[in-house]
């Protein structure tokens, strides 16, 4: 592999290098100081581990199926600029999600880049988003990015919402956007439907619901969008096995999705993924299939954590567990797991909600059982203090 870094991480740059001083003054004097204060999105490297970090669903297709797929790219018309409305995978997404017929769909590189043109419609000096904490963590750095102040509010102990706490800070700050995670990132948990039923109807602005995990949890908000035009659905091909597609899914009123395509890149979505997205939808009893599995090995795998001592493993409705260990070990821990050739996500804060947590995504019935088999001997060699 090139050793190359990537610019962001220093790249060829000398530290050292005297030009240095005068590059950082200029950044200094006009990057906006919010940003100067962000640390970028971090992916640890996770060459040689077994990876259950990032939610990824871990099968692939049969091989015939990749034959089938690769025939299809081979007609791709690279030299043509692709569709910029993605028409028919749209047409085919309204249908398969069972979006009402009068509402409409609007496609964007990842749900990320939703994310950030619906914030990008809305920022004006003073305004805010608001969502619970903890939630999925692109909420409060596109907000940022987006120049508006970002305002969280706790969930409760056992990763409920506060439906009083929510109600309260949005009647105070009245948020362009409210974003709720369905399942929450990084609980797990689906929310009470009445609770977010009140949050949607008291919110002065825009209501996203983020089925990011939809096929994990079946439950939705779907159909709720004939009845609140300011409510909008957002879903994405990550969870379903085709993280590497890159494509998320707007479900909206039509009038507010054309006010927000009006910010969107003319191709965002290029020609590979729209038509990879067709073609893998239209396997869609494959990613069923892969879907129960993960369903049915994330309760397999819940219930043999819980078995162990000192684990306490939170109800998941998404791909993924969040658990916490006894005693402040949670870094040691993690570290012990990686150093067994299995790479999770460590979520540990010194205070808060996540304190002590751990998130692991769940893999093939082989990665279970090593994560499995390394968080066992992870615990019982801190037990043993070696
Ligand atoms: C993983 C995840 C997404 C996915 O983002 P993409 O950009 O579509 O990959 C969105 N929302 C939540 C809550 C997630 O956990």
């Amino acid at each position: 592999m090139s050793k190359l870094k990537h610019p962001a991480d220093g790249g060829g740059n000398n530290a050292s290098d005297p030009r240095n001083d005068e590059i950082r003054r200029r950044i200094r004097q006009w990057v906006r100081p919010e940003i100067l204060d962000l640390t970028a999105y971090h992916v640890p490297d996770s060459s040689g581990l077994v990876k259950l970090d990032a939610m990824e669903n871990p099968y692939t297709w049969p091989d015939a199926v990749v034959e089938e797929w690769l025939a299809v790219l081979r007609d791709a018309s690279l030299n043509r600029y692709p569709d910029p409305s993605s028409r028919e995978l749209r047409a085919r997404l309204h249908q398969l999600f069972a979006v009402p017929q009068d509402k409409g769909v609007m496609l964007g590189n990842g749900s990320d880049e939703l994310i950030q043109l619906l914030t990008m419609a809305v920022t004006q000096p003073g305004r805010t988003v608001l969502a619970p904490d903890p939630a999925f963590s692109m909420y409060r750095m596109i907000t940022i990015f987006s120049g508006m102040e970002y305002v969280s509010v706790p969930l409760r102990q056992d990763f409920s919402l506060d439906r009083e706490a929510m109600l309260a800070a949005m009647a105070r700050h009245e948020p362009a956007i409210v974003f709720i995670d369905y399942p929450n990132n990084p609980s797990g948990r689906l929310f009470d439907e009445r609770d977010l039923v009140a949050i949607i109807e008291a919110a002065p602005g825009i209501v996203v619901i983020d089925e990011a995990y939809h096929t994990f949890a079946q439950a939705t908000f779907m159909p709720c969008l004939e009845q609140y035009e300011h409510l909008f659905i957002l879903r994405t091909l990550s969870k379903m096995g085709l993280a590497g597609l890159r494509l998320g899914i707007l479900a909206g009123d039509a009038l507010w999705l054309e006010e927000i395509n009006k910010i969107r890149l003319p191709y965002n979505i290029n020609i590979l993924a729209q038509l990879s997205a067709d073609f893998a939808l239209s396997h869609q009893a494959m990613l069923d299939e892969q879907a129960e599995a993960i369903r049915r090995d994330r309760a397999w795998l819940g219930g043999a954590m819980a078995a162990l001592p000192g684990v306490t493993v939170f109800p998941s409705d998404a791909n993924f567990i969040l658990f916490r260990v006894q005693g402040g070990n949670a870094v040691e821990v993690f570290e012990r797991i990686r150093a067994q050739g299995v790479l999770i996500k460590n979520l540990h804060r010194d205070d808060g909600l996540l304190r002590d947590c751990l998130r692991v995504t769940v893999g093939t019935g082989e990665e279970n059982r090593a994560f499995l088999a390394a968080l066992d001997k992870a615990l019982q060699d801190l037990e043993m203090g070696s």
